[in-house]
C-alpha cells in the first residue's frame, strides 16, 4: 500500500502526542496527517508506562500541562480525576501516561472541522527522497508513506551496557537486565538478593524504590563513574533567582563560577538553578563548540544532579536507604563483567585511582540512562545518516537541527520539510528532554508547517 500525507510524524511517546495534539488544533480539515509508532502504550513512551505509583514525575504538575497554552490543563485533569494534588505537587508518571492520552482522545473526539489522523502501528525502517517532493518511509508491515512534511519525535531509546558481558555463563545472563524499564524483572529478584546498579541517576532511584516496593530487602550497590546521585527538590520551593544570560562569562569555569557565587548569596541553592532554567537553551546556544565540549567532560555529572531533581518525599526515601548501608555507591569505571560462584562480578577501576575493585551481586541493572545516545540506538536514523538525509550532532546527542528544529542536512535535495522533537535535538538546544521544553517545541514546530502552508 502507498499512501501519501501532508505531515507525517515518526514515533509515539510524548514528543509524538505533543506535536499532533497541536496539528489537530491548528491544521485545516482538508489535512492528511499519518502518525507511525511501534510503541503499544501509545503516548506513554518509557517514562510514562510505568505502573508503580511511586514512580512520580519529577516536575510539579504545575508545569506539565502538555498544551503551554492551557498551563492548568494537568492540573484540572488531576482533580477531575479525583487525585488531591495541587500545581506544586508531584503527580505518578502512570497518571501523566494517561492525562496524555486522555487529552488526545479528547481533541479526536471533535470531529467538526478538524484534520484526517491515521495511527499507523508500525515500525519506520528506511526513508528515501522521491521526486514528488516527499520523504517516504518504508514501514514494518510493508506498506509504504510519503509526506510533504516529516516531524521526527524518536526520543533516544537506551543506553547499552558498557562492557560486553563475555565472561558471563549463558546461565546467568538472564541476571543481567538491559532494559530496567520491563519492571517484570523485579518479580524475579528474591528479598536477599544482591544486587550491583551500574548508573546512578534518576532511573537508578526509580529502580531502587521499586525493588523495596517488591519486598526486597538486600543490598544495593551502585556504580557510577562519580559516584554522584540526583538531589531532590525543597519542600518549600525557594523563589527563583533571575539570571542574565547575558552577563554570564563566556567559559564554563567562569559560568560555573559565577553560579557558585550566586548560590552563596541565597538561603537554598536551588533558587539559582531554577532561576537560571528558563535561560539554559538560550545559554547553551552562546557557548562555542570548545565550550560545550568541556561542558559534557567535566561539568555534566554535576549539572544533572542539580538539575535533574527528585520529589522531596521521593528523595527522603531514598536517603534513607543510603544512610542505613542498604545503598552504597563507588566510584569508578566499569572494566569487565565476569561470574564466579553463581554470582556475576563487576570488576571497575577505582575514580582516581589505579586499583581495581569488584562488586559481587546476584543481578546487574543498567541504568546509564539516556544523557546522550546520538543515533546509534535506531536502524532508521544510521540508515537515514547513510543517505544524509540527517547529520549526526558532533557531540553525539541527536542530529543536527537549526532554531525551528528543522534538520540541517545540506546534501538533501528534496523541498519536503523534515524536523525533529524532543531530546534528538539537544545539539541545539540542550535542554529538551523534559516536557516543559518539548510542549513548547512541539507547538513551535507546528506553527512553522503551517505558516508555510
Ligand atoms: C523514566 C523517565 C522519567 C521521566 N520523567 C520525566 C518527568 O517527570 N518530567 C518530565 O518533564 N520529563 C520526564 N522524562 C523525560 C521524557 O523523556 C520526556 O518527557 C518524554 O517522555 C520524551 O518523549 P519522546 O517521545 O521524545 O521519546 P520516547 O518516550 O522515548 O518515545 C520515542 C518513541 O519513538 C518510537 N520509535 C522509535 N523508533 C521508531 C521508528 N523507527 N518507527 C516508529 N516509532 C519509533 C518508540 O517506540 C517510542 O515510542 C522522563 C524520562 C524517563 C525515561
Amino acid at each position: 500500500m502507498h499512501l501519501t500525507y501532508d505531515i507525517i510524524v515518526v514515533g509515539s511517546g510524548f514528543s509524538a502526542i505533543a506535536v499532533t495534539c497541536n496539528l489537530i488544533e491548528q491544521l485545516p480539515a482538508s489535512a492528511k496527517v499519518a502518525v507511525v509508532g511501534d510503541d503499544p502504550g501509545f503516548g506513554r513512551g518509557t517514562a510514562y508506562r510505568t505502573e508503580l505509583y511511586l514512580h512520580r514525575l519529577n516536575v510539579p504538575a504545575g508545569r506539565m500541562s502538555l498544551l503551554p497554552h492551557q498551563p492548568d490543563d494537568f492540573v484540572d485533569w488531576l482533580k477531575g480525576h479525583g487525585r488531591r494534588l495541587q500545581a506544586g505537587d508531584f503527580a505518578s508518571r502512570s497518571d501523566y501516561g494517561l492525562y496524555v492520552r486522555d487529552t488526545l482522545a479528547r481533541l479526536l473526539r471533535k470531529r467538526d472541522g478538524r484534520c484526517r489522523v491515521d495511527f499507523i502501528k508500525a515500525k519506520a525502517a528506511g526513508c528515501v527522497e522521491r521526486y514528488s517532493s516527499t520523504l517516504a518511509f518504508h514501514l514494518g508491515n510493508g506498506d509504504e508513506i510519503a509526506g510533504k512534511n516529516v516531524v521526527l519525535c524518536l526520543g533516544v531509546g537506551n543506553a547499552t551496557l558498557p562492557v560486553a558481558p563475555d565472561g558471563v555463563p549463558a546461565s546467568l545472563r538472564s541476571r543481567i537486565i538491559e532494559n530496567p524499564w520491563r519492571l517484570s524483572w523485579l518479580r524475579r529478584v528474591a528479598s536477599s538478593d544482591a544486587v550491583c546498579i551500574l548508573g546512578s541517576g534518576l532511573t537508578m532511584i526509580d529502580q531502587v524504590l521499586a525493588l523495596r516496593a517488591h519486598g526486597h530487602s538486600g543490598k544495593i550497590d551502585v556504580l557510577s563513574r562519580r559516584g554522584l546521585a540526583p538531589l531532590g527538590h525543597a519542600w518549600k520551593p525557594p523563589t527563583p533567582l533571575p539570571i542574565d544570560v547575558e552577563r554570564l562569562p563566556n567559559t564554563i569555569s567562569g559560568i560555573l563560577k559565577t553560579l557558585r557565587a550566586k548560590s552563596r548569596t541565597v538561603a537554598d541553592w536551588r533558587a539559582v538553578m531554577d532561576g537560571l532554567r528558563p535561560e539554559t537553551q538560550a545559554l547553551w546556544q552562546r557557548l562555542s563548540s570548545k565550550e560545550r565540549a568541556r561542558f559534557l567532560r567535566h561539568a555534566l555529572p554535576w549539572w544533572n544532579i542539580h538539575r535533574h531533581r527528585v520529589a522531596p518525599d521521593v528523595f527522603d526515601r531514598f536517603e534513607k536507604l543510603v544512610l542505613d548501608g542498604t545503598v552504597r555507591f563507588h566510584a569508578g569505571f566499569l572494566k569487565s563483567l565476569g561470574a564466579e560462584e553463581g554470582r556475576l562480578v563487576a570488576g571497575f577501576r577505582v575514580r582516581a585511582a589505579r586499583e581495581i575493585a569488584e562488586i559481587r551481586a546476584d543481578w546487574l541493572v543498567n541504568c546509564t540512562g539516556m544523557e546522550r545516545a546520538g543515533i546509534s540506538h535506531s536502524p532508521l536514523l544510521k540508515e537515514m545518516s547513510r543517505f544524509e538525509l540527517i547529520v549526526p550532532d558532533p557531540f553525539g546527542l541527536g542530529i543536527q537541527v537549526d532554531a525551528a528544529s528543522e534538520v540541517i542536512a545540506p546534501s538533501r535535495i528534496s523541498p519536503a520539510r523534515l524536523f525533529a522533537v524532543g531530546a534528538l535535538t539537544a545539539g541545539q538546544f540542550w535542554e529538551i528532554t523534559a516536557v516543559p521544553d518539548i510542549r513548547v517545541q512541539a507547538k513551535a514546530v507546528v506553527e512553522e508547517i503551517v505558516s508555510r502552508g
